[in-house]
Formats: C-alpha cells, structure tokens, sequence
C-alpha cells in the first residue's frame, strides 16, 4: 500500500509566482476581491515572499491537515449560527459554503481510519474537490504543494468572508455571542498562522507536530496509556473513544503490547483467536467433514479461497490493531491495511462459493458469475485506496460499486428464482441469513460508532463500536463456513441426480 508520504522537497519554478497573485483566478471562479480580509495581510500576497525558492512539501501536507481541523471547527462556530441567514443574499458566498463543507466532508470520509494521517493524500482530495466545483479557481499546472496553497486562501477567503457577516449580524443581538466569536477568532488566527506561506512557517507547522508528537511519547512513558487529548493530531480517530491509548516509538512494544491492556486489546484478540479458528476449521475440522472426500479439486480450491480470504481479513486486522500505537507516521500508514480492504476480498470470496454451488451443474452461469465477482472482488482491494474514489462528490461511484458487488450476489437468486422456483431459492439460500445479517448489523454499528457515542468514555476498553465489529465479522466468516458445507452437500446431491454433471 503506498500510502506514505515522501518527504520531497521541490524547486517552485519563479515563473509560477505570478500565480499566486489574486489575479490568477479565472472567470468561473469566485471573485475573491469582492471580500476584503479581515485582520492582517497574508504573506502569501507578498511578491518576496512569492519568490521563496524552496518549499518543504511534507510540511504543506501536515499544514492542509491542520488547515482541515481548523475549517471543522470554523465550520461548526459558523453551523451554530445559522449561516443560512448570512448566505439568503448571496450566490457566490452559498457556492462557496459548499464547496467548504464538501472539502471537510470528503476529508473525513468514512471510518476516519482509511485516510487519516495521510496527509499528503488529504492535500489531494481538498484540491481535488475545489477543482471540481470551481473550474480554474486552482492553476491546473502546478505542483500538488501549490495547489494546495492556492486552496487552503480559497477557502480562507471564503471562511473569513461568512464570519465577517455572521459576526456583523450576531454581535447586534447578544453579548454572549462575543464570547462564541473570541472562540472562532482564536481559531482564525491559528488557520492564519497555518496558512502564512514561507519555509520557515512550513517547517514550523511539521515541528508543531514534533512537539506534539515528543510530548504525547512523554506523557505515554510516564503513564504507558494515554488520552485522546494527548494524541497528536492525525493518530486522533475516534473521539468517544476517551482513554486507553498506546503511544510508542518502538516496534517490540508495540507486540509486547498485547499482552497487557489497553484500547485495542480486545480488537487484537478477538482477531487472534478468529484466526486460530479458522486455521483449526481450514486445517482439520474440514478436511475430516463428510462433505471433504465427496469434494472435487475445484471444490477444495473454493474453499481455500475462502478460508484464505478469511485469514486475510483476520490478519490484517491484527496486524493494524497491534501497530496502531506506532509513533511514526509513514511505518503506520504501512500497517494501514485495514478492515475495509479485507472485508471486501472476504464478502467477494464468500459470494464466489455460493455462486459455484447454486450453479455446480450450470457451467457457463456460473462462470459468468463467478468472473465478475472475482473482478469486484479485487478492484474493492484497490480502489479504496485511490483518493479520487474517496472524494464527497464520487459517493455514487462508491454506490454503485458496492451495489454492483452486492448484485453479484443477488443475481443468482432471481435467476434461480425464475428457473427452479422460488421454493427452491428459498431453501437454497437460507443457511446464509444468519452471517449476513451479522455483517449487516456489525457494519452498521461500526459505522455509527454506536455504544460509545452515548456515553462517551464508558466503552473505551470492552464493548465499543470496533469490538462489535469484529466479533460480527467473525460471527459472519464461522455463519458462512456452516451455510458453505450445507451448499456443498447440496450440489453434491444434485450432481448425482444430474448424472454427475462434473464428470
Ligand atoms: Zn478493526
């Protein structure tokens, strides 16, 4: 997975600096001059600061990732004073609310665990977004690192803008609301500090994370668990999730950590002991079954795929949970796989058993089937990983994958539906409600982060949301093995009556 961040440093050719004057935006994008700034001027508009010969991309990166948080918060101050009022008049001033909240939208996308801490890729998505709604308002020709720049004033100006008016509009009503704006002020200040172009801003903002990073690993030396405070900001996940948290900069603690408690104990363990599981069913509990000597090369070879896909999942997880505490970001972002890669390789080899047995006696359905599941099956292993199929405005390209995945397992059932009754469909299918019930009802708790949304804090070591999830997800691999063997002994019996339609 090559979701690390380099560490480059790149030349900024002096021709491009006259991109980065407020000129340069072109005739679909906002007028940004229409709204003049508030507080002091940006050094970014300066032509020596322009001319600064050398950027430190990783450093940008981390500061859009610290841009990212500040717009959250902004974001928020602005929700809870009805920006709907300050937005009534205003085309432009709308246009450019949404395309905020479509930028924090997309770079929060999903469980927080696939993306976060990249920042690099976060930097792409943001750009990414804003291209997408405001047609040359970012130079196509740049580098990543300047566009990035040229958005995080985009939205700046955008921000500042709607502030400005809330504040005009709020401070008339109520003294209260200056305690509210002192709040956002400090925020904007911070975004500001973010912004401020030049080297030695950029390495500042990476030492900022150094710091926070130095200090989390201090606190964590002295007390081994920390909070969710304490952590530095891109190891930050899930919010309700309050104490508990291991923060290392060595490999062998983070293994060693298994064996002591914290946060991730019981997700590294259920996934330990699913594993174990699973080999012991792979190894013997199958091979000594019944359904195993009546079994064919092919059959064998449809299991292993599934008790492989099985693994897989169990293995990454483990793997994720016991690393995840790692003090370094690009060693982390290495142990990345996480569950949702796995799960999709999983529910694809899951499908593709089913469909070899509705259609053991049927060669060209099932072969037809069982491709596409096996394409879906893999592309849902990459595609996760592309920024461009993360983006809030390609949800419908994510929609129509996971439908068209679910489809493939679904397709069979109408045919069969059609060609052998529904009473024959029904009783063919049953065996499979339980585990996909369970991975329906797991991901749904795992998505919400329910229990712990409700009471933050009293879940933080058994219980939560992720425990759920994975006890679901090894609910729903031991479901599937039953239903698999009951599929088998099946086709098996239609094969006979068929005349042995195999051989
Ligand atoms: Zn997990």
């Amino acid at each position: 997975m090559s979701c690390a961040i380099s560490a480059l440093t790149v030349e900024s050719p002096s021709s491009s600096s006259s991109s980065s004057s407020p000129g340069y935006f072109g005739t679909d994008s906002p007028n940004l001059e229409r709204y003049p700034r508030r507080g002091r001027r940006h050094s970014y508009d300066s032509p020596v600061s322009r001319r600064s010969h050398i950027y430190d991309a990783d450093a940008i990166f981390v500061r859009v990732d610290l841009f990212l948080s500040e717009l959250e918060r902004r974001l928020a101050w602005l929700d809870n004073y009805r920006q709907e009022r300050i937005l009534h008049l205003d085309a432009t001033l709308k246009q450019g609310y949404a395309a905020l909240e479509a930028v924090r939208d997309s770079c929060s996308y999903a469980s927080g665990e696939l993306i976060w801490g990249a920042a690099k890729q976060r930097a792409k998505i943001c750009v990414e977004t804003l291209e997408s709604r405001f047609s040359n308002a970012i130079p196509s020709k740049q580098s990543l690192e300047q566009k990035a720049q040229a958005s995080m004033k985009l939205m700046d100006s955008y921000l500042s803008e709607l502030e400005a008016r809330a504040h005009a509009r709020q401070s008339n009503f109520s003294a209260a609301i200056d305690e509210g704006w002192k709040r956002v002020d400090n925020s904007i200040a911070h975004t500001r500090e973010i912004i401020d172009e030049g080297f030695d801003r950029a390495r500042k903002a990476k030492e900022v994370l150094k710091e926070s990073i130095s200090s989390a690993l201090l606190q964590a030396a002295e007390t081994r668990l920390i909070r969710y405070e304490d952590l530095p900001h891109p190891w930050q996940v899930n919010p309700h999730i309050i104490r508990g948290y291991r923060f290392t900069e060595s490999k062998v603690e983070c293994l060693t950590s298994i064996f002591k408690p914290s946060n991730e104990t019981v997700n590294i363990w259920s996934h330990v002991i699913g594993l174990i599981i699973v080999l012991a069913i792979a190894f013997y509990f199958y091979p000594t079954s019944a359904t195993f000597p009546l079994s064919t090369k092919t059959d064998v070879l449809i299991s292993a795929i599934f008790f492989a896909a099985a693994c897989k999942c169990l293995i990454c997880s483990t793997m994720w949970h016991t690393m995840n505490g790692i003090a370094d970001k690009t060693l982390l972002e290495r142990f990345a796989c996480v569950d949702y890669t796995g799960i999709s390789f999983l529910v694809a080899a899951s499908i593709l058993s089913t469909e070899w047995t509705a259609f053991y006696c049927e060669p060209v359905s099932r072969s037809v089937y069982m491709a596409l599941t096996a394409v879906l099956g893999i592309l849902g292993t990459i595609l996760p990983w592309q920024s461009t199929f993360n983006r809030a405005d390609m949800a419908w390209a994510r929609v129509a994958f996971y439908v068209t995945l679910a489809a493939t397992g679904f397709a069979p059932v109408i045919q069969l539906n059609m060609t052998r009754g529904p009473e024959w469909s029904f009783y063919f299918y049953a065996p499979i409600a339980k585990s996909l019930f369970v991975y329906v009802a797991g991901a749904m708790i795992y998505a919400s982060h329910v229990p712990e949304r409700w009471f933050p804090g009293a879940f933080d070591y058994v219980g939560g949301s992720h425990n759920i999830w994975h006890l679901a997800v090894l609910g729903g691999i031991l479901f599937h093995y039953t239903a698999m063997i009951q599929f088998f002994n099946g086709a098996f019996r239609r094969a006979v009556e068929a005349g042995d339609c195999l051989a």
